[in-house]
């Protein structure tokens, strides 16, 4: 559970840190705001995948499905800064599928918390793998860290791509070829 008291206090030594006056009034309210915010931005963690990946519909025919675009904003744990960009995870049912906003569910519920993006990609994988019990899963993320972006080496626009293969896919070129055609992504 995030204490808010503790992040309002922390934000007011953080301004004092960096020569601020936290009692000016354009500053009077922003660790109550800072406060508020963290709390939405750090709402996976109390957050349970369970629930969104226990909707499943049966199948008869296992046929790959591919859900890409899914946006997410998390934080870098590093430097506390964020890193934003999209989710496409595809998986091969063994007899089983999942709403599709359900993905988007359990991407949310990894990305809003402090995350390293290689981790939340296995989180994600191995999540799906547990809950949904399909044949494989493959995560890709691809995501544009503001940390590499506004301080350090200052790489606008460059994106970090990370992938996690898990089950059928372990290994499988072409299975992992097909769905790089479907992303149109990893093409050179
Ligand atoms: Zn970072």
């Amino acid at each position: 559970m995030v204490d808010q008291d503790k992040i309002k206090e922390a934000v007011k030594l953080l301004l004092e840190g960096i020569g601020e006056e936290p009692f000016r009034e354009g500053l009077l309210g922003t660790p109550d705001r800072v406060a508020r915010m963290y709390t939405e931005l750090m709402a996976g963690m109390d957050a349970d995948v369970s629930e969104p990946l226990s909707k499943v519909f049966a199948v008869e025919h296992n046929e790959l499905v591919l859900e890409k675009d899914i946006f997410f904003y998390s934080m870098c744990e590093h430097h506390m800064l964020p890193f934003y960009g999209k989710a496409h995870i595809a998986y091969l049912p063994d007899g089983k599928v999942l709403g599709l906003s359900k993905l988007a569910r359990t991407v949310e519920v990894y990305a809003r918390r402090l995350q390293i993006q290689e981790q939340m990609t296995g989180q994600i994988a191995d999540a799906i793998m547990e809950y949904l019990a399909p044949q494989g899963v493959m995560a890709v993320l691809e995501a544009e860290h503001m940390c590499m972006t506004m301080r350090g080496v200052k790489k606008p626009g460059s994106r970090t791509v990370s992938v996690a293969m898990r089950g059928v896919f372990e290994g499988n070129a072409q299975l992992q070829d097909q769905v790089y055609r479907m992303l149109k992504l990893g093409q050179g």
